[in-house]
């Protein structure tokens, strides 16, 4: 393979005639737990479970044939993922070999004085979701909000109007599958938005390959800039400092309320317990990120029509920073719902930005796009599995690194993998994982 194919296509592509399994995509670590894949194997074929390390796993209670893999490993984000179409792009889009290609990048915030205020950075893609409802674009967004009745816990959320995007504002850290039963919102017959992580939204694009349904009713992906989703356990860790329960709940907040705002919780019997961003963050040893973000080509949302990040302009999360995002309009489509938006006095902007100064701002993305590609390596070496990655530029990234800065991603890559600290057990229940203990007298 020359240069350029190597730097289109990293890692094996799944081979439809041996597709991996879901067992062999969770326990090598690719899972993120997006929910898609129950939607192509048929009703209850495979379920979507909480496992006990307090990650969302699919878990397979028929058998699936090979045909249905093969559909599997086409569209899971674990398995295979893709960067922009370049059509979606104008010829003018500025491109960076880290970033990706970009429309337009700006620093700037929703005009909304309550979304700035509890979204999670400036508000933008709460004010996004609102506008493209507002607008008609859309008759629903589907993103994630907090589960109602388990307030740590986060679950997919359709809304169909302002009120109900407001309440998804805010970061869910945690576990959460915003494309459970997909099957059933494209059989709606509705156009749509979509508001997730960059990995979720390289799900839906995989899938339209296969299904034209979604090109034609998914009008907008918007994203945020993503440094990795932690397991449900980071979230239960809090708990336990707090010494609360989680049947105790009213309310479960990571962030926003300010910029970064605390992260919160409430009891039922009016108690409220904080952390500040800096406190929930400082032990790097507990952020417990899943395996898939260690090797995440795309943490950026190329894919997406906008992304947003954080853009804390004084160095770093303080409580109450100015509420802001850095934002990257990466397609036509984007471009368009962009100057729309703030045409409509939804969006404002406070200033242009750059590439260069978003790798100031996110050193640590950039720092893992030019990471990835010997991690791949690394773990190819150790004899497991990675994702087809294609068009992301990886081999360009790591050309940016020092020999010896790759040597020891790579080494180190297959050293984890080789002892196995980059895959996951078996996908088992909680309640399954608690009963078998119970019978083995462990507990
Ligand atoms: C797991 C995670 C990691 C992040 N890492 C970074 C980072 O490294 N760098 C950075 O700049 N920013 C990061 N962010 C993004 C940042 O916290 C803001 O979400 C982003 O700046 C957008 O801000 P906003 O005010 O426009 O978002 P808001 O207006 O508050 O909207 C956030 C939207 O994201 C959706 N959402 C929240 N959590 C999830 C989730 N887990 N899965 C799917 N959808 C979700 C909500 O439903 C809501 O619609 C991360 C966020 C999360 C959830
Ligand atoms: S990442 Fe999504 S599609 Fe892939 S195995 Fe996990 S839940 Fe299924
Ligand atoms: S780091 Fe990548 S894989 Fe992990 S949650 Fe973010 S986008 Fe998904």
């Amino acid at each position: 393979m020359g240069r350029d194919q190597a730097n289109r296509v990293q890692g094996v592509m799944a081979d439809p005639a041996t597709p991996l399994s879901l067992g062999e995509i969770v326990e090598n670590g690719l899972c993120i737990g997006c929910g898609l894949c129950p939607s192509l194997a048929g009703p209850g074929a495979v379920e979507m479970v909480m496992t006990p390390e307090g990650r969302l796993r699919p878990l397979v209670r028929q058998t699936l044939d090979r045909p249905t893999l093969t559909r599997i490993n086409a569209v899971c984000p674990g398995t295979r993922i893709a960067g922009p179409d370049q059509a979606q792009t104008n010829t003018a889009a500025v491109q960076d070999t880290v970033w990706g290609p970009a429309e337009r990048l700006v620093l700037g915030h929703a005009v909304d004085p309550d979304v700035r205020f509890q979204a999670s950075s400036g508000g933008v893609l709460t004010a996004l979701g609102q506008f493209l409802l507002d607008s008609d674009r859309v008759s629903f967004v589907l993103h994630v909000a907090a589960s109602r009745s388990a307030p740590m816990r986060s679950e997919q959320r359709l809304s169909f109007d302002a009120a109900s995007v407001l309440e998804g504002a805010g970061s869910r850290y945690g576990p959460v599958a915003p494309l459970a039963d997909f099957g059933e919102i494209l059989d709606r017959g509705q156009p749509f938005a979509l508001i997730a992580k960059p990995c979720d939204i390289t799900a839906v694009r995989n899938l339209a390959r296969l299904d034209p349904r979604v090109d034609d009713l998914m009008r907008y992906a918007l994203a945020f800039v993503c440094g990795g989703a932690s397991d449900l356990s980071k979230s239960e860790q809090v708990l336990q400092r707090f010494g609360l329960g989680e049947d105790e709940l009213a309310l479960f907040r990571y962030r926003g309320h300010g910029n970064p705002g605390l992260n919160r919780a409430e009891t039922r019997d009016g108690r409220a317990f904080e952390l500040t961003y800096r406190q929930l963050w400082e032990d790097e040893d507990k952020w417990m990120i899943q395996p898939r973000c260690k090797i995440c080509p795309d943490a950026i949302g190329q894919v997406a029509d906008i992304v947003a990040s954080d853009a804390w302009l004084n160095g770093g999360p303080a409580v109450d920073d100015e509420a802001l995002n850095g934002i990257i309009v990466r397609t036509r489509r984007g471009l368009e719902l962009f100057d729309a938006a703030v045409a409509a006095g939804a969006l404002a902007i406070k200033r242009e930005t750059s590439f260069a100064e978003l790798g100031e701002l996110q050193s640590h993305q950039v720092r893992k796009r030019r990471a990835v590609w010997a991690r791949l390596k690394g773990i190819e070496m150790a004899g497991k599995p990675v994702p087809a990655v294609i068009d992301l530029a990886l081999e360009d990234c790591a050309l940016q690194n020092s020999l010896a800065e790759n040597l020891a991603e790579g080494r180190g890559a297959r050293d984890r993998a080789r002892r196995g600290r980059l895959g996951e057990p078996p996908p088992v229940p909680r309640s399954e994982a608690g009963a078998a203990m119970l019978k083995d007298g462990l507990i």
